[in-house]
């Protein structure tokens, strides 16, 4: 864990821009390192009730995310507020449902492996990193400052507040935390040769909430990543500690299932009825909280470099802005914040700034461009093909080869959501898997046989010796 005693260093005067997930986290960190940060947010301070968080009401917190947060030595004080997830529970049509535990089986075949996904609330972990890094008597906030400009001669920041008055400010570093619509990225977009790149997924996403039993109970089992797979949308639910379920439906904006047509109560009704019916009775008034509650876009983006000098840093969304299908956005912005913290602990300077942001983006940028291919890979395997028995024939014989050939088969879900292994890395073995797979379902005979490894051990030894 970072603690101020391991670094001794003249004071910097630096400025966080966004007290999101990552802003507040950075800033924790960066006074840890003996810095007197300046945290800029435009919106109000989360602890009051105004507060409005935006976008996903919950969220899945996950390894990379954990590690960030233990080395801020703020991993305890999180764990109050998370609930474990310990497997993925699909819905069919027929009201049948498949379990997928997140862990491996053991030698025996039994799932014991405490591996889990939390899910978190976004408000409240929000507060947790305001009030955790705010302990620090050399954090301050400053809530209500919306930065609209910065001068790169002068690593200046122009905020406003909330009545349209502006002043300038001078810090030795800004970091950029101000999410997917960065005001320090957009100021980075007017230099030379930074390149930046914006697209919508041409689905968006609505939330509804499933309320506790009359006695406070969870209405499904809690411990569940809840998904009705339906092709090209899905509905998926994910709890809460209060005993509500956040249920989110992805689907395109256009076409016969589309967002857009879902405008009454007639045709929303009809929907869930076709294809969600088993949620009907626990959401009585699913109809109404469709049409109170907003539809939402989602956006990637992505930019080279994710510094400027010596001076200017971009972390989490305003980096590398990402759909939200392998629960990874806020782990990587985390991962950013401990990665970033790692690589000033091993300079022979503490203060080398311009060599740690330059290893940042070396490092970050092919993560960043790795996890967005893998999350929108992931949208088509949730939607798609978590249903489907060839998928669950492959999950199968996936996790008896992870039993089988410990340390030799690790499957791509494990490597992105339970390693820290670079998300490229475990993009490139991944792809690597699915060929090896293909072979092994190609396989005559395969579903009575997918248990006995030995029965596809030449394949095996074929990718042991690098030739497939
Ligand atoms: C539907 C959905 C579900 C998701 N689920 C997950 C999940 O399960 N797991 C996961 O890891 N990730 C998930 N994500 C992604 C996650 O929400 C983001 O990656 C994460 O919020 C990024 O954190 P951030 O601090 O970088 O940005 P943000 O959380 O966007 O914070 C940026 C902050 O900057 C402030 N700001 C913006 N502009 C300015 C300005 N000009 N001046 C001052 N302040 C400014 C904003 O008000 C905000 O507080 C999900 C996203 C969506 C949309």
């Amino acid at each position: 864990m970072t603690t101020e005693t391991q670094h001794s260093l003249a004071p910097e005067k630096l400025a966080v821009v966004g007290a999101g997930l990552v802003g507040s986290l950075w800033a924790l960190m960066l006074a840890q390192r003996g810095h007197h940060v300046h945290v800029f947010e435009r919106r109000s301070d989360p602890r009051k009730g105004t507060y409005k968080g935006g976008r996903s009401i919950n969220l899945a917190l996950s390894d990379r995310g954990w590690r960030a947060l233990e080395k801020a030595g703020i991993a305890d004080a999180v764990r109050e507020i998370a609930l474990p997830i310990t497997h993925r529970t699909m819905h069919s049509t027929n009201d049948s449902l498949t379990h997928q535990p997140y862990g491996l089986p053991n030698a025996v075949g039994k799932f014991d492996d405490p591996q889990c996904i939390y899910s978190v609330s976004r408000a409240l972990l929000n507060r947790l990193l305001v009030q955790e890094s705010e302990k620090h008597s050399r954090v301050v906030y400053q809530f209500d400052r919306k930065c609209t400009d910065l001068d790169l001669d002068t690593t200046s920041l122009t905020l406003e507040d909330e009545k349209g008055a502006k002043h300038t400010e001078a810090f030795d570093r800004i970091f950029g935390t101000d999410g997917a619509f960065s005001a320090v990225r957009d100021r980075l977009t007017r230099t030379d040769r930074f390149d930046f790149s914006q697209r919508y997924l041409t689905h968006g996403y609505k939330e509804i909430e499933m309320r506790p039993t009359a006695d406070g109970q969870f209405k499904m089992e809690a411990d569940a990543l809840h998904i009705w797979p339906r092709g090209e949308f899905m509905l998926m639910g994910l709890p809460n500690p209060d005993g509500t379920f956040t249920c989110t439906v992805f689907a395109p904006y256009d076409g016969p299932n589309g967002l857009n047509g879902l405008d009454t109560e007639d045709a929303v009704t009809a929907y869930f009825s076709i294809h969600f019916p088993d949620v009907i009775p626990l959401i009585p008034d699913f109809a109404a909280q469709w049409l109170a509650n907003p539809t939402s876009s989602l956006v990637m983006t992505q930019c080279y470099p994710w510094h400027h000098g010596d001076a200017i840093c971009l972390m989490g969304d305003a980096a590398h802005a990402i759909v939200p299908f392998y629960g990874q956005g806020m782990n990587s912005g985390m991962e950013d914040c401990s990665v970033l913290s790692e690589l000033l602990d091993s300079m022979d300077s503490p203060q080398d700034w311009a060599k740690t942001m330059q290893h940042y983006t070396e490092l970050r940028k092919p993560s960043g461009d790795a996890i967005l291919e893998l999350a929108l890979r992931n949208y088509i395997e949730m939607r798609d093909k978590t249903g489907d028995p060839a998928f669950l024939l492959r999950k199968k014989i996936e996790a008896k080869l992870a039993t089988n050939y410990p340390g030799r088969w690790l499957p791509l879900y494990s490597q992105v959501t339970f390693s820290h292994t670079p998300y490229e890395e475990a993009l490139e073995a991944g792809q690597r898997q699915d060929r090896i797979m293909e072979k092994i379902l190609s396989q005559e005979g395969i579903e009575a046989n997918w248990d006995r490894p030995e029965t596809f051990e030449s394949i095996l030894d074929a990718w042991e010796s690098q030739s497939v």
